[in-house]
């Protein structure tokens, strides 16, 4: 353990604090190009603001659901905190009136 963090500690540090600094200037930073995901995360409900969060839109939902019926978490899903909040609470309702699962046993 103390070995690592000495690694880690030194030389790195200063560059890292560049790269933010870099991020916080476009803005919008932090979400993309970290892991080799080439995938972009913007929360899909403040992109669209037509969208709508509802219990009784399972359809829409269900992207927010694993196949075994958990919820996605944000880190994996891109939506912002509050709209994540939304998500998680429509699906838990959805559940309660069985328009969604609470879990998925494979057949
Ligand atoms: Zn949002």
């Amino acid at each position: 353990m103390a070995m690592r963090d000495m690694d880690r500690g030194g030389g790195r540090d200063d560059r890292d604090r560049d790269r933010d600094r870099d991020r916080d200037r476009d803005g919008r930073g932090g979400a993309g190009g970290r892991r080799g995901f080439g995938r972009k995360k913007v929360c899909r409900f403040c992109a669209d603001k037509t969208a709508v969060i509802d219990y009784k839109d399972p359809n829409t939902l269900k992207l927010f659901v694993t196949e075994r019926g958990k919820i996605i978490p944000r880190r994996i899903s891109g939506n912002c905190a509050s709209h994540q909040r939304d998500v998680a609470r429509s699906i838990k309702r959805g559940r309660q009136v069985a328009l969604l699962p609470y879990t998925v046993t494979p057949a």
